[in-house]
């Protein structure tokens, strides 16, 4: 990656400022992110036309409306406000990912926003490809971990008991969606639906994290890395317009130009018309 020097010195200053947080392995992290990968080898065994459709439909479902709509542009943002009940189904549709609940997640993501490509940025892109896509998950942080630090920079949710819950049994409503599909479609359904859809959704949720801090081009001057990329953007229902994203990150519409294709603003915009979405926040700075 190169970059100018402008950002070399700024990143050294804050570097010598933040400090870098404390960290050591994890390996409870480390199996578990194995074992779902490991569940996704049985896929070539139990293809059919019917899990492959399944598995492309699921991970809109809960990619583009649990993660980039929920998790992302409403929870970690507030770019639009919904009513509780479907602020609640939204979240609980986040949590079939596996990505941790919603204050967990807004947590993660509001220190990025608060500290991009610095040291206390956890996915700083300024360590490499694989460490912002995934090697920063693998680590445990005692400045960071455990619900009472992490809450603290998620108020808004964490006085709510549903998103409490929500963010500590988060793993329950996977684990009951994997034995309906089991119900439903046998072993197909259920490594195809559950698996292999989880760990397409990983990979293009942190395709967010390191490629988009990577390569792409710019609309906006902003003070880190963030840029577009088209094909993360198609892969994460918008979410690849990072640079547009950091620039304004209070908008719920991620692409800003005519061809930059935002299917989780398109949903969002269905919503505003069907009269569930108010307060939509939309793009308003100048291009550069
Ligand atoms: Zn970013
Ligand atoms: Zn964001």
């Amino acid at each position: 990656m190169k970059k100018s020097l402008q950002y070399v010195l700024r990143d050294r200053v804050t570097q010598a400022t933040l400090g870098t947080p404390e960290r050591s392995f994890n390996w409870v992290t480390a199996g578990f992110f194995l074992l779902i990968h490991a569940g996704a080898l049985f896929a070539p065994f139990t293809f059919s036309w019917s899990a492959l459709g399944l598995m492309l439909f699921l991970h809109w479902f809960c990619g583009c409306l649990g993660v980039t709509l929920a998790y992302h542009r409403l929870f970690t943002h507030r770019s639009f406000n919904v009513p509780k009940p479907l602020e609640y189904l939204l979240a609980f549709i986040g949590t079939l990912n596996l990505e941790g609940g919603p204050i967990f997640w807004a947590s993660w993501h509001r220190r990025h926003h608060a500290y991009s490509d610095t040291s206390k940025d956890p996915h700083d892109s300024n360590q490499g490809f694989m460490w912002a896509h995934m090697g920063w998950m693998l680590y445990s942080y005692p400045e960071w971990d455990g619900f009472e630090n992490y809450s603290r920079n998620v108020p808004d949710l964490a006085k709510d008991p549903v998103h409490r819950f929500l963010d500590r049994y988060f793993l329950l409503p996977t684990i009951a969606l994997g034995f309906l599909l089991y119900a439903m479609g046998g072993w197909s359904f259920l490594v195809w639906g559950i698996f292999m859809r989880i760990i397409f959704v990983w990979h293009t949720t942190w395709l967010v994290n390191s490629a988009t801090h990577i390569w792409g081009y710019e609309n906006f001057k902003v003070k880190d890395h963030s840029k577009n990329l088209w094909w993360v953007a198609l892969l994460t229902y918008g979410e690849g317009w990072h640079n547009n994203h950091h620039a304004q990150a209070r908008s719920a519409q991620a692409g800003v130009m005519w061809w930059e294709i935002d299917v989780t603003f398109w949903v969002i915009w269905i919503l505003e018309k069907l009269g569930l979405a108010t307060d939509v926040q939309r793009t308003t700075r100048p291009v550069k």
